[in-house]
């Protein structure tokens, strides 16, 4: 069960309630965020009515909401609206569908100002761009590391988009944190939980991406990692997982869409460049991605994709990009959405 505290509530009173809940032989867990909670294993039904009802009139509560599911500060049952995730003028989760764009890799000055300023023109309102990169090969090329990051905050200043970029190892936070609006966490690092709760304890939105063999349900249970530390604006993302198919660099499940608008009240976006891996897919799926009730998407976009150092194949020119933001307006507007 989740025990919400008053926002006025008194660490006495935080500690009475703890108490009254081991006594009752129940694990427990706080989380000290904006909100305040605590979280405890559940007993069986009989009992478990009996301590809700004893929690629920103790002095500094709010709510007390019993959740089955292992995962629970992500639940639907536990917030039944949804979350909408505001940085500066920007919300994730409302009614406008938000685009992030940019390189794979920031790779010089150049290369990002112009990207930075073609997507904002087409109507992005977030740039990527990933100074620590996740590369298969140790020969391939890592990113520029903090010039990365200081390029991005430079095409910040000259465009006002906001900035995401992944974080990839603990012994960066304190310097992504400083340089980015959004912190990613890459597919391959969805179950780092040393990298999960360190971001929870964090008040800066985090962009989850699936990992490519992850159930929805540990997609969740990594959200939860974090929300459990105290940080609850994340951000879940889609980018294709592993099956047989090769026809693709990865499967975009856009099933899960629905699926976690009906578990979970955290926004989704998606990402099919990772997903499909071919720039002349990206299109057809973004439309299709926001007619499935997406709240955003994050696309891969180079100026000269040929020449990029990293997803070339599955990047767009900027006046193919400004196509899609195109097109996608119109979906968005058929199903009473917008783009900006
Ligand atoms: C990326 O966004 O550049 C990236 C490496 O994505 P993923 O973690 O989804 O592979
Ligand atoms: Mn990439």
């Amino acid at each position: 069960m989740v025990v919400v505290m008053k926002a006025s509530s008194t660490n006495e009173q935080i500690e009475k309630v703890i108490n009254k809940l081991r006594s009752f032989d129940l694990d427990i867990h706080l989380s000290q965020g904006t909100t305040r909670t605590i979280i405890g294993g559940v007993g069986d039904p009989k009992e478990k009515e009996m301590i809700m009802e004893t929690i629920e009139v103790m002095d500094g509560v709010e709510k007390v909401v019993a959740i089955v599911n292992p995962y629970k500060l992500a639940s639907r049952e536990f917030k039944q609206e949804d979350t909408v995730i505001k940085i500066g003028d920007l919300c994730i989760g409302g009614n406008e569908i938000i685009v992030m764009a940019g390189p794979c890799a920031v790779e010089n000055e150049q290369q990002i100002i112009e990207t930075a300023e073609a997507v904002k023109r087409a109507g992005a309102k977030i740039l990527r761009g990933g100074a620590f990169k996740p590369r298969t090969s140790p020969y391939s090329f890592q990113g520029l590391g903090e010039d990365g990051l200081k390029l991005l905050a430079k095409a910040r200043e000259k465009t006002g988009l906001k900035i995401v970029t992944e974080l990839m190892d603990l012994q960066h936070i304190k310097i992504v944190n400083e340089y980015s609006d959004i912190i990613q966490i890459g597919a391959r690092n969805m179950q780092n939980f040393t990298l999960l709760k360190a971001v929870g304890k964090l008040q800066k939105p985090v962009l989850l991406k699936r990992g490519m063999s992850a159930t929805v349900k540990e997609l969740l249970m990594a959200a939860e990692y974090i929300m459990s530390e105290g940080n609850h604006q994340v951000i879940l993302c889609e980018r294709g997982i592993r099956t047989f198919e090769d026809a693709t660099r990865n499967t975009l499940d856009l099933s899960i869409v629905p699926v976690i608008k009906e578990i979970s009240h955290l926004p989704i976006i998606i990402d099919p460049s990772h997903a499909t891996g071919k720039w002349n897919l990206v299109k057809p799926m973004t439309k299709a991605a926001i007619a499935s009730g997406a709240d955003g998407l994050i696309i891969e976009v180079h100026p000269n994709p040929l020449d990029a150092v990293s997803d070339g194949p599955q990047s767009l020119k900027f006046n193919n990009f400004n196509d899609l933001m195109n097109e996608s307006r119109l979906v968005a507007n058929a199903i009473g959405r917008n783009i900006a």
